[in-house]
């Protein structure tokens, strides 16, 4: 014996269940440019989609077209929006003076001016053409880079080519193996 269907009697006596507002609703993805990229995190490199609108971003999402993550991303990979819009994020030079105790605002100019600087003079005073036996090295053992994982590829190129073959700086060290 057939069963009862227990929502027939609701039909066409109840009001519509969504409402106006749902029905305008969309993924704020809607209509966003798309541009796709690598995730700043880790070498696994997964590839991101970045939502954009007028210039701003407004999402980032797995790839679904990569080999590597087919449109996934780790907790880490998928808080890269959050991290872009934190009001936490810290977005201007801090610079704590030698014996300071606290952190000074500096303008972006004057700290590149600085940092170049303090290179050049550290450069010069500690760069080694041979080592003790002898033997060639072009290094210099004063100086190192510390680099974090929110560095995108091409930062990190730069900074291998710059800073190992142009400077001789044997301390370069990144979170990230990209
Ligand atoms: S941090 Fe996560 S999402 Fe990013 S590349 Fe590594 S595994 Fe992929």
């Amino acid at each position: 014996m057939p069963r009862r269907n227990p929502l027939k009697s609701y039909v066409g006596r109840v009001p519509n269940p969504i409402s106006p507002q749902t029905r305008a609703a969309h993924a704020r993805i809607r209509g966003a440019d798309v541009t796709v990229s690598v995730c700043p995190y880790c070498a696994v490199g997964c590839s991101q989609l970045i939502y954009s609108k007028d210039g701003k971003i407004v999402d980032i999402e797995g790839n679904y077209e990569s080999p590597i993550n087919g449109g996934t991303l780790c907790p880490k990979g998928a808080a890269t929006f959050g991290l872009l819009q934190s009001p936490s994020r810290v977005t201007t030079v801090k610079y704590r003076a030698p014996y300071g105790d606290r952190w000074e605002e500096r303008p972006l100019d004057w700290a590149m001016e600085r940092i170049a600087q303090r290179l050049k003079e550290t450069r010069d005073a500690t760069y080694e053409e041979t080592d003790p036996e002898g033997r060639t090295v072009n290094r210099t053992l004063g100086i190192g880079h510390f680099g974090g994982a929110t560095l995108d590829n091409e930062e990190n190129y730069l900074i291998k080519k710059l800073f190992t073959a142009g400077l001789g700086i044997v301390a370069v060290e990144n979170q990230a193996r990209i």
